[in-house]
């Protein structure tokens, strides 16, 4: 084989797979479409560390979170990473959402986040003085992450560790041979290069569905769906007022989790993101500035200060759903296919929030799905 394991896509989950698998493994190949990494969905979202409160019970996306939130923060620490263990406040605007705070705060502890504090007006109003709720919960643990950082540190221990990056090269082709696969590559030349590979280790993303169909995988159930959210920023001085992540309480089956508050470590304020699932799978990162009255409307419920003219559109990005408009919310699909006759191919399929936060632990699982397969 002219490489052990191949890793598609350098969004940040395949770097941290690419990370953890060069740590253990020789001939590892990251190869990348775009000519350089995290041109998608990994530069185009919240950027939020979640504490893991919302996913369902036992589910990977609720286990991978809370292993992920703890190993990212380690990482930080240990690389230098910018952060800010911000916390978030969930804010029930209205007598009806009271209730659902609760049923939040048990599904959290369920999945293992037993920090979460219920606050009563006169302890929000201390901590954030300018927001209106009737009641909070507090996550403690939820804070923020420079993603570019941490996807150029997840890049450079893969080289360093003797991984190989190869950027501005697109897999259009798959095929099963003995013993593992042969991958044809569209390189920046537009030239076609085939080599083989023991392994494969599906990170694409939005086309990750595509990549699985290229092997001769066809399943429904694993279909994607481009699912856009868009985002408008706060203008300053105004987005001086929040200091934290401020959420209302979510959508019933998580299609998203509500216009929110998110802050970045630049100090940049922005509301969102909204759902909207696309008709069909296109790259629309279009901004729509008619939406500026939802959003605004949105906001202004926990946002008292805010006047339509304080807010502009900001950016977009796509989420990879596999959960169809009005499904109950979908777990990761992260599986070796040998039941499917393709041994040591690993698909990662849906892998939507919390994604970035879960990346470390991500990658750890896929690492023990390859320590099994060779
Ligand atoms: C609006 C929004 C907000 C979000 N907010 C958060 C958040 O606050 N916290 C959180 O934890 N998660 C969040 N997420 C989820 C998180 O962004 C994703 O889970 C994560 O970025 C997915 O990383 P990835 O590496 O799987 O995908 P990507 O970043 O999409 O990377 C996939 C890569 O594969 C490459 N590729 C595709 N096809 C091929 C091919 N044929 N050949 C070669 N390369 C290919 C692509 O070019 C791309 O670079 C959010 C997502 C969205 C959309």
């Amino acid at each position: 084989m002219d490489s052990e394991i191949t890793i598609i896509g350098a969004g940040v989950i395949g770097l941290a797979i690419a990370e953890k698998l060069s740590e253990e493994h020789n001939n590892v190949f990251l190869v990348e479409k775009h000519l350089s990494f995290g041109q998608e969905t990994s530069s185009r979202n919240s950027e939020v560390i979640h504490a893991g409160i919302y996913y369902t019970k036992d589910s990977l996306k609720a286990k991978l979170c809370l292993e992920g939130k703890r190993l990212l923060y380690d990482y930080c620490k240990k690389y230098i990473i910018p952060y800010n263990n911000c916390g978030k406040l969930i804010v029930a605007t209205a007598e009806e959402e009271i209730d659902v705070i609760e049923g939040i705060r048990q599904t959290a502890k369920y999945n293992g986040v037993d920090d979460l504090v219920v606050l009563e007006r006169d302890q929000i109003a201390e901590m954030e003085p300018n927001i209106f709720a009737e009641r909070a919960l507090f996550s403690p643990s939820t804070g923020i992450v420079d993603t570019h950082s941490l996807m150029k540190q997840y890049e450079t221990n893969t080289i360093n560790n003797g991984g190989q990056i190869v950027y501005g090269s697109e897999v259009t082709g798959i095929k099963r041979i003995k013993e593992g696969y042969e991958i044809t590559l569209l390189d920046a030349d537009q030239k076609y290069y085939t080599y083989t590979t023991g392994i494969v280790i599906n990170s694409a993303g939005l086309t990750a569905d595509k990549i699985s169909e290229m092997v001769g995988i066809e399943d429904d159930n694993l279909k994607i769906l481009f699912c856009k959210g868009e985002y408008f920023r706060i203008n300053p001085p105004k987005n001086r007022l929040v200091g934290r992540l401020i959420y209302p309480v979510p959508h019933p089956n998580m299609e998203g989790i509500g216009i929110h508050v998110t802050i970045d470590m630049g100090g940049g304020v922005k509301l969102g993101p909204d759902v909207k699932y696309l008709e069909s799978n296109v790259y629309d990162y279009k901004l729509t500035a008619s939406k500026q009255e939802e959003f605004f409307r949105s906001a202004k419920k926990f946002l008292p200060f805010l006047e339509f003219d304080d807010i502009a559109p900001e950016m977009a990005g796509i989420r990879p759903k596999i959960q169809k408009p009005g499904e109950p919310q979908r777990d990761f699909y992260i599986e070796e296919e040998s039941k499917r006759g393709y041994p040591g191919f690993i698909n990662l399929i849906g892998m939507e929030s919390p994604g970035l936060t879960a990346s470390i632990s991500i990658a750890k699982y896929v690492n023990n799905m390859v320590y099994f397969s060779i």
